[in-house]
């Protein structure tokens, strides 16, 4: 278990003040000007080092992505930062921790990152749902610019840099770097085609880091306790600490920073009160946000919640949303319903995701109430995998993914119903070969 002096987050449950003079006690914008004087590439080089990996899902490492960045912006063509506050993965909730508890550690990462890859601005887009979380994020930025923190001369460094809060409108796919992009300028937030990627052409055009809320709000603890201090959490390539959120069927749901590579059973022990009705009444997980796939109880009890560990039992780590699945869930019903929402999120460019994702849903109803062919199992799969990798954004994988678990590891339960159904009896297909 992380013992609590190890916490980077030591406000996420709110028990103190979010206010500047509470962070401040807390350790927040401390010699945030010393960090900074250590020079661009050495921060650089500082997060590189601490293992960091991108904490919104895809796991790139962090240090990496920033130094992409262009070294000598041209004075037309700023670099900037955007965090991405969108946090719309069902199951997700930590970043909205972060904001209403603890801003300025989000707030002084903003400055650090931006320095360090030499941006002009900070543009955090947060959720259109979050209505108290981004009250206390203008509110938090107001403190800090009134402080001189942030802004010309930010800590007294001789750097300028602003940072902008961002409302979106409650679209899923507006967390998607690119689609985010478009809706900060003010177009319908529809993702890019890459490349060019953002480091090269993002934001108004301009070399533009995407970044999430939780990558950025660790980065000034880091450079404070050191690179290796960070680096000796978790498994090798998968360092650190992390904000795990843990719903469903246990007996203590709760959002709770733990060190990377722990087990799945020490988590749901230590933190969450064990399973609803013990570890034999546990079906599956969702390990990372819905979209990624299923595992069943058996392989993930003891399987390190990493992205390796994850990746090796078919699904991912994702933002650690953990979803916990009881013998009490219908599964075809849960995953049906997350093909709703797919269907839902789609933007619509491209015909596999917008025609694939209503129909995947439709078969998806009809195996949930069993009125289904039972090779339709195998015709759903496989327009799966022609929805997945054949489409602008991640959105079409997300889609086909919690289908493709849901056959891997539980067709015998889709067949069950189809059978039932019947009453036994055989399928309208094979009658018509009889
Ligand atoms: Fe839009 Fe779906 Fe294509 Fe992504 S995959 S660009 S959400 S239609």
């Amino acid at each position: 278990m992380l013992a609590d002096k190890d916490r980077i987050f030591t406000n996420v449950y709110g028990f103190q003040p979010w206010n500047i003079d509470a962070a401040i006690k807390r350790g927040d914008w401390d010699n945030t000007k010393g960090l900074m004087a250590l020079g661009q590439d050495a921060l650089i080089d500082a997060v590189k080092a601490s293992g960091l990996r991108g904490r919104g899902g895809a796991g790139f490492p962090t240090g990496t992505k920033w130094s992409f960045m262009p070294k000598e912006p041209k004075a037309d063509r700023p670099n900037f930062l955007v965090i991405n506050a969108d946090e719309s993965e069902p199951g997700s909730c930590k970043d909205r921790e972060i904001i209403r508890h603890d801003p300025h550690k989000l707030i002084e990462g903003a400055l650090i990152a931006g320095f360090a890859m030499r941006a002009r601005a900070a543009y955090i887009y947060i959720r259109g749902e979050y209505i108290r979380e981004a009250e206390v994020l203008f509110a938090a930025i107001a403190e800090a610019y009134d402080k001189g923190l942030i802004g010309k001369n930010a800590c007294a460094s001789g750097y300028d840099f602003d940072v902008f809060c961002h409302r979106g409108a409650g679209a899923y796919i507006c967390g998607e770097e690119t689609a985010m992009l478009e809706s900060l300028e003010g177009k319908k937030g529809q993702p890019r085609l890459k490349p060019p990627f953002p480091a090269g052409a993002g934001l108004y055009g301009c070399p533009t880091t995407v970044n999430n809320v939780e990558s950025i709000a660790v980065v000034p603890t880091i450079l404070r306790r050191s690179p290796e201090w960070f680096a000796s959490f978790g498994a090798e390539n998968n360092r650190g600490t992390k904000l795990f959120q843990i719903s469903g069927h246990v007996n203590k749901p709760c959002v709770v920073e733990e060190a990377m590579s722990i087990t799945f059973r020490e988590l749901i022990e230590t933190h969450c009160g064990g399973i609803r009705g013990g570890w034999d009444n546990l079906l599956a997980v969702i390990p990372g946000g819905s979209s990624v796939p299923l595992v069943p109880a058996a392989e993930i009890m003891d399987c390190p919640m990493d992205f390796d560990g994850l990746k090796k039992v078919g699904s991912g780590l994702g933002t650690a949303a953990i979803i916990v699945m009881d013998k009490s869930t219908d599964i075809v019903r849960a995953i049906s319903r997350l093909s709703y929402f797919y269907k839902h999120e789609s933007c619509g460019q491209c015909t596999p995701c917008r025609e694939g994702t209503g129909w995947m849903w439709r078969v998806m109803e009809r195996m949930r109430t069993g009125d289904a062919d039972i090779s339709e199992i195998d015709t759903l799969y496989q327009v799966t995998k022609q929805v997945e990798g054949h489409t602008i954004c991640a959105l079409g994988d997300a889609a086909a993914w919690p289908i493709q678990g849901l056959i891997k590891h539980f067709r015998p339960e889709m067949e069950r119903r189809i059978t039932e159904k019947r009453g036994g009896g055989l399928s309208p297909m094979m009658e018509a070969a009889e």
